[in-house]
């Protein structure tokens, strides 16, 4: 059983780093945003809920990504266990998990610029609601308001792994290998 948790802001790869490692260890790559954008795209009642708060790049309300995250991680292929991308985004989503058994968080660290530069450049890519220049700031806010106290927790349960998020992906994800494989 393997279960990780990345953690980071917006724009620090830890998505990008969540799918290469996981795809490297067979288990599940768990994204809370692609969870959502994906009820948003079916247009379920929980998509519903969430819309607004993710074009704003605030956060949804935390009822609905703890059971989202919940029901995910009681799924069959989540036995040898996942790595979790952005959740928890909370202290009320980190206070969820108290009795999930966790290995290691890793705290991808970044400065705000360098972070911002590389999602206005994934705004032209890929043109996510999200990326708009108002909203990647509200997502900054968010991250440092609700997010970053997490760091904290995490570290102080011996659970944290921090690494420089600002170097080439192959650098990082060689890093994330030799570390946790
Ligand atoms: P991401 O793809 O991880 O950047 O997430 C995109 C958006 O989905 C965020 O800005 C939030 O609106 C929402 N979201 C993703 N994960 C969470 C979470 N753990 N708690 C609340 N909202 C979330």
């Amino acid at each position: 059983m393997r279960t990780l948790i990345f953690l980071g802001p917006p724009g620090s790869g830890k998505g990008t780093q969540a799918k290469i490692l996981a795809e490297k260890l067979s288990i599940p790559h768990i994204s809370l945003g692609d969870m959502l954008r994906e009820e948003v795209r079916a247009g379920s009642g929980t998509g519903k809920r969430a819309k607004e708060a993710m074009d704003a790049g605030r956060l949804v309300p935390d009822e609905l990504t703890i059971d989202l995250a919940r029901k995910r991680i009681n799924r069959e292929d989540c036995r040898s266990g996942y790595i979790f991308d952005g959740f928890p985004r909370s202290m009320i989503q980190a206070a969820a998990l108290e009795k999930t058994p966790i290995d290691r968080v890793v705290y991808f660290r970044i400065a705000e610029e360098e972070a911002v530069k590389r999602l206005l450049r994934r705004a032209e890519l890929e043109g996510r609601a999200d990326d708009s220049e108002e909203a990647i700031r509200t997502r900054f806010e968010v991250y440092e308001k609700e997010t970053r106290p997490l760091i904290d927790y995490y570290a102080r349960m011996g659970k944290l792994l921090e690494i420089d998020a600002a170097r080439p992906i192959e650098q990082v994800s060689l890093q994330l290998w030799e570390t946790l494989k």
